[in-house]
């Protein structure tokens, strides 16, 4: 059975699974976690759009049912309300595992629940694709380089983690998951992919998710300060959400396992993201300087140079470029004047 699903992959990856739709190749049953969520929901369209069947488990923690409406009743998409710190059965091909809350202001909300899904959650979804033969695939975090004292950060460097910090529910949680899909890999065979994500933004951002691109493109919408934590010349790498999709299929679909940066090398302080923000949405916008908050990492910059060379992988739009698409999506959702969810 394993070695049958490995043929499998590898008839896949060889670019067969490109034939056109009409040739009636059927494709891949895939589980997204936490597939309601800002990325997973972005995955998620182009998974069906390829073909496969996806089933989301979410337990709407932070994701919502708009995110991935416009598939209801399509017999390929199937939506499963589930908490994934709870054991679940399900037979499918691939595991992308997503499933946990990425804003500061929500994996904070309930530390220990942050925690618990990360670790439970991880270790079931592990459990799942041992069971099946599946291949894994985990959404880690540039949070595992914590406060770096190497920048840019490159795949090897093993980071500078507070462990009894207010953030290490997140940090330690992706560190210990990452830990737990490397001995499912070298004890039990699974078949797994680690990507350490980098600051992403786009559509379907929850609005008050406290992250710093949604609030200052919210703020600006609605004409109120945009708020800089500290001193606002802390940096950044921020990720257009169609660049991290494609580089999360591309190491799914790849031989390698990992871990890859997978994140846009382009670096701003928080001063230059206001500027950019001010520049697409209103050139009066005002900025006011707030507390920073505990632990707050000075820099963050990927180095990407695995995933270039060996998925072939890299990101092609700029924070420039990419921030007008999310300004008008937070604008129909905050001035309501067209349908919710919609990208
Ligand atoms: P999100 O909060 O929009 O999505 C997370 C989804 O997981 C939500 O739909 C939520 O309801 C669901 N979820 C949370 N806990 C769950 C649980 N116990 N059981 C089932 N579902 C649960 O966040 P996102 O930005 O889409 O992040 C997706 C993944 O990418 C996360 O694993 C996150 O750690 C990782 N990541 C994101 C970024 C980023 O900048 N967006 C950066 C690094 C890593
Ligand atoms: N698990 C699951 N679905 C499955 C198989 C396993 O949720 O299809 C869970 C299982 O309940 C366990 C975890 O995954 O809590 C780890 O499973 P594994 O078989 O590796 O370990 P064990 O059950 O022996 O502890
Ligand atoms: N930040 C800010 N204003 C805000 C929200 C965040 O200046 O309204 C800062 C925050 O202090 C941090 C950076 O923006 O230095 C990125 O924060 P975010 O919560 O978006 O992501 P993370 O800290 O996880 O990278």
């Amino acid at each position: 059975e394993y070695q049958h699903r490995a043929a499998y992959h590898r008839v896949l990856d060889s670019g067969a699974a490109k034939v056109p739709l009409g040739l009636k190749r059927k494709g891949l049953r895939i589980v997204v976690t936490g597939g309601a969520g800002f990325v997973g929901s972005h995955l998620v369209d182009r998974l069906i759009q390829r073909g496969d069947s996806v089933i989301v488990v979410d337990n709407f923690f932070t994701g919502r049912k708009e995110n991935v409406m416009h598939h209801f009743g399509n017999p390929r998409f199937e939506l499963i309300r589930h908490d994934v710190v709870e054991p679940i059965l399900l037979e499918v091909d691939q595991i992308y595992h997503l499933a946990c809350p990425a804003s500061p202001v929500h994996y904070k909300f309930n530390p220990v629940k942050t925690i618990k899904t990360n670790v439970v959650g991880t270790l079931n979804m592990l459990g799942l694709a041992k069971r099946v033969g599946a291949r894994f695939l985990l959404t880690s975090t540039s949070e595992v380089y914590g406060d770096p004292l190497q920048h840019p950060q490159v795949e090897t460097y093993w980071g500078n983690v507070n462990p009894i910090g207010v953030r290490s529910c997140y940090d330690e949680g992706k560190r210990t998951a990452e830990t737990l899909t490397m001995d499912y890999h070298r004890g039990a065979g699974v078949e797994v992919r680690i990507a350490r994500i980098f600051n992403t933004y786009g559509p379907r951002m929850c609005i008050d998710d406290g992250r710093v691109v949604s609030n200052f493109v919210a703020q600006a919408l609605r004409k109120e300060p945009m708020t800089v934590y500290g001193d606002g010349k802390q940096t950044r790498s921020f990720q257009y959400v169609s660049d991290l999709v494609e580089g999360l299929m591309r190491l799914m679909g790849g031989e390698h396992v990992g871990p890859f940066n997978i994140g846009n090398p382009g670096e701003f302080t928080m001063l230059e993201l206001a500027q950019v923000v001010k520049d697409s949405i209103d050139p009066n916008a005002k900025i006011e300087f707030r507390p920073n908050t505990e632990d707050d990492p000075h820099k963050r910059k990927p180095d990407i140079t695995r995933a270039k060379e060996l998925l072939g992988w890299e990101p092609k739009v700029s924070l420039r470029n990419g921030l007008p698409l999310m300004v008008t999506d937070f604008r129909q959702r905050i001035f309501g004047d067209q349908k919710e969810g919609s990208s």
